[in-house]
């Protein structure tokens, strides 16, 4: 009947792209180190959710990815989790070569619940998780930025101001998340994104989420991200 078709449709899953990883069906098969699995428990999260099962091989696999799901998916950990893992395979950082880890949101709420998260997991590293938006004091962030911190998670234009007044490098920026991709474009973030991406290294790993995929974002994706494989999950928009 409708009800069941339309919970089908809410399960549809798409992925497109080359060579793309077997998705996993528990955190386990992830192979995450035992401090992140502890994290996971500590969150009660038991089983990663749809996205998280296709999203978290491809994004460990170092592949760059478009993850388009709804909000309430479980989106933040499927970029979250393996952004600490790439942390911890890279050297440490030295003084004032920039965060590792770049996270783009529209908002400053979207920030601030990414940063949460994000706190969660890094806990355990002791990882320096720096939260730039406005609304909150400048030269506390260019002070905090400037302390160093392996993941920045910024609003586009917060993020511009604080690159100006060099609070920032982005020498080691090796993973780099637009998240809400579609809200940032709607806020006319687009010419910021666009700048801040130009200033990131080529080589970096890029995972771009969003609801819905307009032709704008699509354009952007097609523009920034290195052979991607793109998932869908549920009908969009
Ligand atoms: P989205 O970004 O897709 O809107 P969130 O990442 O904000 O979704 O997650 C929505 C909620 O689901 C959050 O409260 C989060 O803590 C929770 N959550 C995420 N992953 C899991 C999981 N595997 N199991 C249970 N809850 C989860
Ligand atoms: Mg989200």
């Amino acid at each position: 009947d409708q009800e069941v078709a339309d919970y089908m449709k809410s399960l549809a899953i798409r992925v497109s792209g080359f060579d793309v990883p077997r998705p996993i069906k528990t955190f386990a098969d992830c192979g995450f180190p035992v401090p992140l699995m502890n994290a996971i428990a500590k969150q009660a999260y038991e089983k990663p959710t749809t996205i998280q099962r296709q999203a978290l091989p491809i994004v460990l696999s170092g592949r760059d990815i478009i993850g388009i799901a709804k909000t309430g998916s479980g989106k933040t950990a499927a970029f979250v989790l393996p952004m600490i893992v790439h942390i911890m395979d890279q050297p440490e950082l030295e003084k004032e070569e920039g965060p590792i880890g770049v996270i783009c949101a529209p908002t400053r709420e979207l920030a601030h619940q990414i940063y949460l998260e994000a706190k969660k997991f890094a806990k355990p590293y002791n990882l320096r998780v720096a939260a730039v938006y406005g609304g909150v004091s400048k030269f506390d962030q260019f002070k905090e930025l400037k302390a160093g911190c392996e993941v920045v998670i910024a609003t586009p234009g917060r993020l511009i101001d604080l690159l100006k007044m060099k609070a920032l490098k982005m020498l080691r920026a090796t993973y780099l998340v637009l998240d809400e991709a579609d809200r940032m474009f709607d806020l006319g973030f687009e010419p910021q994104i666009r700048s801040i991406v130009g200033q990131i290294r080529p080589d970096r790993q890029t995972l771009l989420f969003s609801a819905t995929m307009p032709y704008k974002v699509e354009r952007l994706a097609r523009e920034i991200l290195t052979d991607p494989i793109r998932v869908t999950v549920g009908q969009v928009g």
